[in-house]
């Protein structure tokens, strides 16, 4: 049996996938396919659910280019807020949460669906 979770609204799809959860059995296995900040949420989703990772297949829509601008979450190192930019990885973006000005990092963690964004100026901070 396969179970079709289609939505373009972000709060929808969390929804959907939330209601799918409480089916989901051992052994069930995860295709999640959209754009990478899409992606990266539902996985998100998912593994703060107790899906370990094995059982998710990602395919991103979009062409892997970390020079594009594009959404990416990013988690303020300082605050721990996760925020929506429009962004490069390597590019600035200010933090909501701390408004704290943060350059985005290439390491990206599955479980926050999230790059790491921190201060520029951090190792010169007192
Ligand atoms: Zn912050």
């Amino acid at each position: 049996m396969t179970t079709v979770v289609q939505f373009t609204d972000e709060t929808d799809g969390f929804d959907a996938v939330a209601s799918v959860l409480t089916l989901a059995r051992c052994g069930w296995r995860f295709i999640v396919v959209g754009t990478e900040a899409n992606v990266g949420r539902i996985t998100s989703q998912l593994i703060g659910a107790g899906v370990i990772e094995g059982e998710i297949t990602v395919v991103v829509t979009e062409p892997p280019d970390i020079r594009a601008q594009r959404i990416r979450d990013v988690f303020c190192a300082h605050c721990h807020t996760v925020a929506e930019a429009t962004v490069a990885v390597d590019g600035m973006v200010e933090c909501p949460g701390c408004a704290a000005p943060l350059i985005v990092y290439h390491h990206y963690s599955r479980r926050q669906g999230a790059y790491l964004g921190f201060r520029a100026d951090s190792e010169d901070m007192q």
